[in-house]
């Protein structure tokens, strides 16, 4: 397998390579060795050239009228996101929001594991959600240090947000996936990742009123 220089893959190729993982993996447990690129185009919905595009990003070469080796392109593209070795996040914000993230199974299939939970209302600390106990916002350097944690899972509200933010990373955090409504404002040199799904609605909502 060739190394892939990671700052050549274009965004759009990353954010398919989940959906390209998904159905290999379906693909080698039911035995599948070999595809190719019109297949994983058809079953993906995209354009041939485009699936051939993305796997020439990932380093792996076809072969004439087989395709890819499916396993080999489940390494690289694990390998790429950084998904072959597990990474160990914590949840700060409790709620409703971050409750449903933490019984969301998918994450654990793609190398995201959410090993502590933080939030600051007293009633909630020693609850349990998903197994794991939460534990006050004050704690979270030591934990963070102690097992390693780099990624924040932002689920608090968005007036809470920035403050939180900046505690995580005085606690050692590097990376921040923000579920919150609101931009963060943090130093250079910290990873910042925002979901924000008031936006992805009202981009829905916006699409559905143009298509009538
Ligand atoms: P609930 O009503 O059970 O609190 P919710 O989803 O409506 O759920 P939100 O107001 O969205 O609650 O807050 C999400 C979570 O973030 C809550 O558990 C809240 O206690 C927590 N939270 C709020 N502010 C902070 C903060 N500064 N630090 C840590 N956690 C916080």
């Amino acid at each position: 397998m060739n190394s892939v220089e990671p700052n050549v893959i274009p965004f759009p190729t990353i954010r398919r390579f989940p959906a390209y993982l998904r159905l290999l993996k379906d693909l080698a447990g039911n035995g599948k060795e070999w595809i190719s690129a019109t297949t994983l185009a058809e079953d993906l919905k995209l354009k041939p050239i485009q699936v051939r595009k993305d796997m020439a990003c990932t380093g792996v070469e076809g072969k004439p009228k087989v395709g890819f080796q499916v396993s080999e392109l489940i390494l690289a593209i694990e390998h790429y996101l950084g998904w072959d070795d597990t990474t160990y996040a914590a949840l700060i914000g409790a709620g409703n929001l971050g409750s449903a993230l933490i019984g969301y199974k998918g994450f654990v299939d793609n190398g995201l594991r959410i090993i502590a939970i933080f939030d600051k209302d007293r009633r909630k600390v020693g609850r349990q959600v998903g197994g794991i106990v939460i534990s006050q916002l004050e704690d979270l350097a030591e934990t963070v240090k102690e097992l390693k944690i780099h990624i924040a899972i932002l689920t608090v509200p968005a007036e809470a947000a920035q403050s939180v933010a900046e505690y995580a990373v005085a606690s050692g955090i590097k990376g921040i996936w923000n579920f919150a409504p609101k931009s963060l404002n943090l130093p250079d040199g910290v990873v910042i990742q925002k979901t924000d799904l008031a936006t992805s609605f009202a981009e829905l909502s916006a699409k559905l009123k143009a298509s009538e």
